[in-house]
C-alpha cells in the first residue's frame, strides 16, 4: 500500500442546531464537496483546506461510510487491520457520525460479506468494547464493574501490545454485534449525567477482530486475520481555557496529551521520513500501534459545526486533520 492510501483524512460539518439558530448565529463554513475543499470565514479572512473527501450538513450517513470506511472494512476482511478516529470539539457530531453511520453499516458489511463467502470460507468474529478515561482502560462489557475496574496494557512478542483481561465477545450477526454496542453504551452511562459529559472526555474504542479460514483446491488451509478500531475520540475543545482546576484540569491535560500524541503519530506516519513513531506517549496509540502504520488502513474523520461562535475550534480541529494530509 503506498502512503497516500494508508491515511485518509475526511471532514464532515453538521448543520447549525436549533440553539444556535435561536440564539441567531450565523454560518462561517462553506463546504465545496466536488473539491474536497472547506472554506472558512474567520474574522476578516477566510482559509481553505483541502481533505480526501469533504461532506456538507445534507451528506446523507449512507454516503459518508461508503465514502470513508468501506474500503477499509473490505481490507480488513482481507486480514488487513484499520481504524476509524471520529475527531472534533463535543457536539461537533463525531457520535452522530460513528454511532449513526460508520459502526452500524460496518457491522451490516462485515456480516453480508460473511453470509456471501460463508459456503467455501468459515469465519470467526469478535468484539471487545472499552474506554480510555484519564489515561485508565476501563472494559464497558463487564457489566457494573467498568467504573471500578482499570485494565493494564501488556506486550508480549506473540500478541503484541494487549489489553490484559479485556472481554472479547464471539458475534455470529449483525444484531448480535449491536447488542454488544449496546450493551457497552449502558455501562458507559451508568449513573447520572455528569457521565455524560465524563463520555465527552474519554475515548471509546469498538474493536472487532475478522478471523477467516479457507481452504484451497489442495485441501491446504489458509487463516486471514483482520482487526478493526472505531474510535469515537474525547472532544478536543481546549478545556485548559475554561478555568478547570483539579480533577478537570487533570483530565483535560490528559485529553490533550492523548490526542496531541495521535496527531504526532499520524503525521510521523504521513510524513515517511520519521525514523522514529511515538506510539509510546499515550495509551491510545500504543493500544492502536498495531492497526496505525505499516500494512493497515486509517480514516481520519475531523467534525466541525459551522456555527461562527465555533469558529475558533473549527479551525483547531481543521489544522488538527490538515497535519494528517499527505503532503
Ligand atoms: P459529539 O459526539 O461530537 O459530542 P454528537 O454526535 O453527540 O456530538 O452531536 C451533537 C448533536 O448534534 C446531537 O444531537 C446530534 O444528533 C446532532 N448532530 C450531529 N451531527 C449531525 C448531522 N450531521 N446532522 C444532524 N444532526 C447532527
Ligand atoms: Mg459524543
Amino acid at each position: 500500500m503506498s502512503k497516500s492510501e494508508t491515511i485518509k483524512v475526511a471532514f464532515r460539518l453538521r448543520p447549525l442546531n436549533s440553539t444556535e439558530k435561536q440564539d441567531g448565529r450565523k454560518v462561517c463554513c462553506v463546504v465545496h464537496e466536488d473539491e474536497g475543499v472547506i472554506e472558512m470565514q474567520y474574522g476578516d479572512s477566510s482559509k481553505r483546506f483541502t481533505f480526501d473527501s469533504v461532506f456538507s450538513a445534507s451528506s446523507s450517513q449512507r454516503r459518508i461510510y461508503d465514502v470513508t470506511t468501506a474500503p477499509l472494512v473490505q481490507s480488513v476482511l482481507e486480514g488487513f487491520n484499520g481504524t476509524v478516529f471520529a475527531y472534533g470539539q463535543t457536539g461537533a457530531g463525531k457520535t452522530h457520525t460513528m454511532e449513526g453511520s460508520i459502526i452500524p453499516t460496518t457491522f451490516e458489511h462485515i456480516f453480508d460479506h460473511i453470509a456471501l463467502n460463508s459456503a467455501k470460507d468459515r469465519y470467526l468474529v469478535h468484539a471487545s468494547f472499552f474506554e480510555i478515561y484519564n489515561e485508565e482502560i476501563r472494559d464497558l462489557l463487564t457489566a457494573g464493574k467498568s467504573q471500578q475496574n482499570s485494565l493494564e496494557l501488556r506486550e508480549s512478542t506473540d500478541a503484541g501490545v494487549y489489553v490484559q483481561g479485556l472481554t472479547s465477545t464471539v458475534v455470529k450477526s449483525a444484531s448480535e454485534i449491536d447488542a454488544v454496542l449496546q450493551n457497552g453504551n449502558k455501562n458507559r452511562s451508568v449513573g447520572s449525567t455528569l457521565m455524560n459529559s465524563q463520555s465527552s472526555r474519554s475515548h471509546s474504542i469498538f474493536s472487532i477482530v475478522v478471523e477467516c479460514c479457507s481452504t484451497d483446491e489442495h485441501n491446504n488451509e489458509h487463516i486471514r486475520v483482520g482487526k478493526l478500531n472505531l474510535v469515537d475520540l474525547a472532544g478536543s475543545e481546549r478545556q485548559s481555557k475554561t478555568g478547570a482546576t483539579g480533577e478537570r484540569l487533570k483530565e483535560a491535560t490528559k485529553i490533550n496529551l492523548s490526542l496531541s500524541a495521535l496527531g504526532n503519530v499520524i503525521s510521523a506516519l504521513v510524513d515517511g521520513k520519521a525514523k522514529h513513531i511515538p506510539y509510546r506517549d499515550s495509551k491510545l496509540t500504543r493500544i492502536l500501534q498495531d492497526s496505525l502504520g505499516g500494512n493497515t488502513k486509517t480514516v481520519m474523520l475531523a467534525n466541525a459545526g459551522p456555527a461562527d461562535c465555533n469558529a475558533d475550534e473549527s479551525l483547531s480541529t481543521l489544522r488538527y486533520a490538515n497535519r494528517a494530509k499527505n503532503i
